[in-house]
């Protein structure tokens, strides 16, 4: 059973729903290159399918997700669209705002994009919780499944690595392309990883520049890191099931 999305009621029964619950799910994730194999929507897919399962378990509604984040580095392959770092502050918390009018006080946004979206969006959550006086909580499936990770064997966080394609793998297996993958290790940095499993330094970590990505092209022959190859849709459902019941463990928490 999917979740219930905001974007199928009509107003009269987003006001019947109100009147029993103010939380609601924000997924948001970008457009944005995934090597040759997985798809542009990767991250966005990533946080439409952990929101979809945990509305259907919980009830909790779901408004249309934000299909665009910040991605300035990818705008070296096809098909990616970014928005300014600023633009993406703006319309969350214009979304926020809407929302927060009508009644919803609760806001939990899944971050499908990783470390690359969180700055904004923790700029965009701190203005609407002070200047609106709402609740709202940030869900970061990197973050959320250091518990996971290791336990499933998976490698590092890189990018359209084995984390992300098994959970593509698992939830929409007829959009990667496996056969294309090919993996690639960048050399490692001694102070800064990407990963929030990794003892190096992640939250001061800043993304890639779009010098770095071609860089990255010329030595691997794709745009990607990590080993997409050892992705499995076992190991994906497990990772998904973690994620989701952490998530329900979020929006239990901000119940009532
Ligand atoms: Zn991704």
């Amino acid at each position: 059973m999917p979740g219930s999305w905001l974007y199928e009621m009509s107003w009269s029964e987003v006001e019947e729903y109100l009147k029993r619950d103010d939380r609601i799910i924000l997924p948001i994730g970008s457009t944005e290159q995934h090597g040759k194999f997985a798809p542009l929507g990767t991250d966005t897919l990533a946080a439409i399918a952990l929101a979809e399962d945990a509305s259907a378990q919980t009830g909790v509604l779901i408004a249309p997700p934000l299909w665009f984040g910040w991605s300035p580095h990818h705008l070296v392959r096809p098909g990616t669209i970014t928005i300014r770092a600023e633009v993406l502050i703006e319309v969350l918390y214009d979304i926020i705002r809407s929302l927060a009018k009508h009644g919803f006080k609760k806001f939990v946004v899944i971050n499908g994009h990783r470390i690359v979206n969180i700055s904004w969006m923790q700029i965009a959550a701190e203005r609407a919780q002070r200047e609106l006086k709402v609740k709202v909580v940030i869900f970061d499936p990197a973050y959320m499944s250091k518990g996971i990770c290791d336990k499933l064997g998976f490698g590092p966080v890189g990018h359209a690595e084995e984390i992300e394609i098994s959970h593509m793998v698992y939830k929409y297996p007829n959009l990667v392309k496996l056969e294309k993958a090919r993996d690639y290790a960048p050399e490692e940095k001694s102070l800064y990883h990407v990963d929030p499993r990794d003892p190096r330094d992640t939250l001061c970590y800043v993304p890639s520049t779009e010098d770095d990505m071609k860089a990255l092209i010329e030595a691997s022959g794709d745009s990607i890191t990590g080993r997409p190859t050892l992705s499995s849709a076992e190991k994906g459902k497990k990772y998904h099931e973690h994620l989701v019941s952490r998530l329900i463990e979020v929006l239990e928490m901000l119940k009532g």
